[in-house]
């Protein structure tokens, strides 16, 4: 080799060392030799320390980040999509833009027949950065939220790279950015996935992994999205005598597994517990369980192993139901709100063609709204109810619980007002418990009946939060409980119901 050559060469790997020390601060060089939790413990270390600021969006602790997570993932043997583990996006902190990156890198699986199927392993490596109050500066350093995941991450990539036969399908490894801004990174991931979505046959998101002995286990949450993905990870988990927590098939909605999920990619959150100094300045690397992280690392692996080989990995109907769920239109959702119905009363007596004068009524209580389908809506209501009419020598006045079941028949709701118009018809029963009648108090033991049938009937609009109708209830049993004369109440209502 020409010593000049010879000479910038070594130069370039004199820079190289000395950015490699300003990350790596007072950790040796990391050696093969170095036991998994040692591995884990020096990951969390350098990406946990001062030097990275907490890894906050947009500042140069995270770029320290990235470029340390795309080192690892070079060095554990990922290969990178289109020459570049760096898959960048723009993101809005306040009025500002602010860029940031997913770092991506993958493993083809060794089964001609699956490799072109994908398990993707995930961990975000944003943290919530520092803050600076009076001149004191404080650093979230998150330890356990999420350097811990992102060291799991390169240490199961390295795992499977070492142990090629281990992978039938392939493996996607993604450390997300701004996951800590809502989820950022991983949103971004579905929109600009480097292969087709449907090829990513499930997700595993670690998420805070480094508390496994103060929780006494592991959260599975969304396992059980995967068909037949409990009972694997429950024999991994017995074989290797790791203690499973939480499963079932809800896909965690606070992680980086709700944008895949949201796109029926079976999605599990692997989570060693709120028993975690997260979202704290105590967040720091020195108090991880690293052993119980290199349990989970293990588990993770293996079960990614026994996944990759399945004949099948599809998503559990649970899934699919979550996921319509999500997309369900406010005119489809169901919700519940308080209403108003003021108008007037009266009596009519079926024998003698008479219709006394009317008095002011008014009801008010809770009703529910719920939608039966694009048309119909079921609309109960608990309501309590002041009615009467005017009578001879004075008013009749009650005291009423009324229950009233409609069901409305409406146009298509237009979403973005949730605006439809509507008309309605149903029962309803009334219970008086107390009232006057020209002053005197009514007999409902004796003389007054105290429940009611009826019908009502109307027609609405309802836009935004807002119902507004017109409400008529006619009895269909009589006020008397001897019924001589036959008496019948009947109410003419203005409605204004408000959803909360
Ligand atoms: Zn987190």
């Amino acid at each position: 080799m020409h010593p000049i050559q010879h000479q910038r060469h070594h130069y370039k790997i004199s820079i190289l060392l000395l950015f490699l020390l300003i990350i790596v601060g007072w950790f040796p060089a990391q050696s093969q030799e170095n036991t998994l939790s040692e591995r884990l413990k020096q990951h969390v270390s350098i990406l946990a320390s001062d030097s990275l600021q907490g890894r906050g969006l947009g500042t140069d602790g995270k770029y320290l980040a990235k470029q340390y997570i795309i080192e690892q993932f070079r060095e554990a043997g990922l290969k990178a999509f289109n020459d570049s583990y760096i898959q960048p996006f723009e993101t809005r902190i306040g009025l500002a833009w602010v860029n940031a990156y997913n770092v991506v890198g993958y493993l083809p699986g060794n089964d001609p027949g699956l490799s072109d199927e994908y398990i993707l392993i995930g961990a975000h490596y944003d943290h919530l950065g520092y803050t600076r109050e009076n001149n004191k500066k404080t650093i979230f350093p998150g330890a356990d939220d999420n350097a811990s995941g992102v060291a799991g991450i390169i240490e199961i990539a390295r795992y499977f790279a070492d142990n090629p036969d281990q992978l039938k399908r392939s493996l996607i490894v993604v450390a997300f950015d701004a996951e800590e801004s809502g989820l950022l990174g991983a949103k971004h991931f579905v929109e600009q996935p480097p292969v087709a979505l449907d090829k990513i046959k499930k997700m595993f998101s670690l998420d805070m992994i480094g508390m496994y002995e103060a929780n006494r286990g592991v959260d599975l949450r969304g396992i059980a999205s995967l068909d037949g993905g409990e009972i694997n990870a429950m024999t991994v988990g017995d074989r290797q005598d790791v203690s499973i927590r939480r499963t079932g098939s809800n896909i965690a909605r606070r992680t980086d597994t709700a944008p895949f999920g949201d796109k029926g990619i079976p999605a599990t959150h692997v989570f060693t517990g709120t028993k975690s100094p997260y979202h704290k300045p105590t967040d720091t690397y020195d108090l991880l369980d690293y052993e119980g992280m290199a349990k989970v690392v293990m588990f993770s692996s293996e079960l990614i192993s026994q996944l990759s080989a399945e004949t099948d990995l599809i998503a559990d109907a649970s899934l699919i139901a979550q996921i319509e769920q999500a997309e369900t239109k406010p005119g489809r959702r169901r919700s519940a709100g308080i209403t108003l119905h003021t108008g007037s009363g009266y009596h009519t007596y079926t024998d003698e063609f008479f219709r006394a004068n009317s008095v002011f009524n008014v009801s008010t209580g809770l009703y529910a709204h719920l939608p039966l389908s694009k048309l119909l809506v079921l609309q109960p209501e608990l309501l309590y109810d002041f009615n009467g009419s005017e009578i001879d020598g004075g008013n009749f006045r009650r005291h009423s619980i009324t229950v009233p079941l409609n069901i409305q028949f409406g146009t298509p709701t237009v979403d973005e007002v949730n605006a439809r118009a509507f008309l309605f018809g149903g029962a309803y029963f009334r219970y008086s418990f107390a009232g006057t009648s020209a002053g005197t108090t009514i007999d409902f033991d004796g003389i007054y009946e105290p429940t009611e049938w009826g019908f009502s009937a109307g027609a609405g609009l309802q836009l935004f939060r807002f119902q507004i109708s017109y409400t008529i209830r006619k009895a269909l049993t009589g006020i008397l409980q001897n019924n001589e004369p036959e008496i019948f109440d009947n109410n003419g209502l203005f409605t204004v119901a408000f959803r909360l």
